[in-house]
């Protein structure tokens, strides 16, 4: 189902009362179906009851003839539809919010309604204009239409007891004209206080649609900026180059996890690796290949460890890995598989297809360490050793500094 959102256009016609766009006259009236059903059930539920209420009087002038049951059944009628009407709008608010069944309903009352004018004593004529002139206004105030329609059944109304009273009276042109005005001062009034009553209820629907959209470009500019937080902090958090945590994004997360293992005890390691010859990478194939042989490695290192495990980028062509709750000889394990897989990754460069190893130092956390420099410092050692041995393999500490 196609769904129109408001244009935002809030320009309101004065004659119609209504908006000029079609998609917001169609929100507006979706928007305000529930109150005005509630508002037209009032009204109708009013109406029914005086329906009936003035069986009392149709009996008073009449007594029980046959003129007189007539209205009774016209009254029980039209009360009788209203009834329905009154059921049928909470299933097809459609009905209301149109204004076409609601002003039909009205023409239809109104046409039993003339039916008075031909069974009551002509003497009581100026009281049933009385109450057509009462009825007019009711009709505005007391039962919510469309200006047009509500307008359209008035009109109805007015001819319809000109005609009645010619019929019944036989009036000449002059006193039609006078009874013409006369209907028209409580038409004229239903129509002023119900044009301001739609005008005001749209200018309020209007002001309703731009401060939710004032509210939906804040959330929207809110969003941005939140968005344009988080990059901002990726940034000044990661190595540019392989995305890896930079020093002082690791540093941090070091040193809390540091904390954490010496306060309730636990294993912990940290391996430092270092790739070999990378300078002759840098000048064989060209710095940017040994771009891409860093990035290839970060993003290693990164499917081989834990999602626990820090890994950041130490600096050049050093990588800093630390291993919570793991010890010296599983972080030996998970050193020696890294350095394997270094090993045996062909990396793929714009132009070549090239191998590298990696050295790798690593150290477990002692009861001396003050710090997590120490054990930086003890698995850099290693690397040390590892490089003067040859490269290409994994060295642990010795455990003191
Ligand atoms: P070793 O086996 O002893 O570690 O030898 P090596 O050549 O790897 O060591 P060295 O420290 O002499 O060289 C490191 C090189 O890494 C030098 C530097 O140009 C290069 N390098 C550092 N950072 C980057 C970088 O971001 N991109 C590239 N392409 N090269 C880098
Ligand atoms: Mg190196
Ligand atoms: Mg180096």
């Amino acid at each position: 189902m196609i769904t129109h959102q408001p244009s935002g256009q809030s320009g309101i016609s004065l004659w119609t009362a209504e908006f000029l766009d079609p998609f917001t006259e169609a929100a507006y009236r979706k928007r305000n179906a529930g109150f005005n059903i509630r508002h037209t059930r009032f009204g109708l539920g009013l109406w029914g009851v005086l329906l009936i209420l003035f069986i009392y009087n149709d009996y008073i002038n009449l007594g029980p003839v046959s003129g007189f049951w007539i209205l009774f059944a016209m009254r029980l009628t039209v009360s009788a539809v209203i009834l329905v009407f009154t059921v049928v709008i909470g299933r097809h608010p459609g009905l209301v919010m149109n204004g076409h069944g609601i002003a039909g309903l009205l023409v239809f009352g109104w046409t039993g309604f003339f039916l008075i004018f031909f069974f009551l004593p002509i003497s009581q004529m100026p009281w049933i204009i009385a109450m057509v002139m009462a009825m007019l206004i009711g009709q505005f105030v007391f039962i919510p239409n469309r200006v047009v329609t509500g307008l359209a059944a008035a009109l109805y109304a007015m001819i319809g007891t000109m005609i009645s009273v010619y019929l019944v009276a036989g009036s000449g042109p002059s006193e039609l004209v006078g009874l013409f005005l006369m209907l028209l001062v409580p038409t004229g009034t239903g129509l002023f206080v119900c044009g301001r009553f739609q005008l005001e209820h749209r200018r309020s629907f209007a002001m309703l649609l731009a401060a939710e959209s004032a509210n939906a470009e804040l959330q929207r500019q809110i969003r941005a900026r939140e968005e344009l937080e988080k990059k901002l902090k990726e940034q000044a958090e990661t190595d540019p180059l392989t995305g890896l945590y930079n020093r002082r994004r690791y540093e941090t997360m070091f040193i809390r996890e540091f904390q954490r293992i010496k306060r309730y005890g636990g294993p912990m390691s940290v391996l430092v690796l270092d790739l070999d010859h990378f300078k002759r990478v840098n000048d064989t194939y060209g710095h940017s290949a040994g771009d891409v042989v860093l990035q290839e490695v970060a993003a290693l290192c990164r499917r081989q460890l834990r999602q626990v495990d820090i890994i950041g980028r130490l600096g050049g062509e050093e990588f800093v890995i630390m291993l919570p709750d793991t010890g010296i000889s599983d972080a030996m394990t998970v050193a020696e598989r890294l350095r394997k897989e270094i090993e045996s990754t062909e990396i793929v460069t714009d132009r070549n297809r090239l191998y590298i190893t990696a050295t790798i130092g690593a150290a477990e956390i002692v009861h001396e360490d003050q710090g997590i420099e120490d054990l930086v410092r003890r698995a850099d050692a290693a690397l040390y050793r590892g490089k003067q041995e040859g490269r290409n393999r994994v060295e642990a500490a010795q455990q003191s500094n």
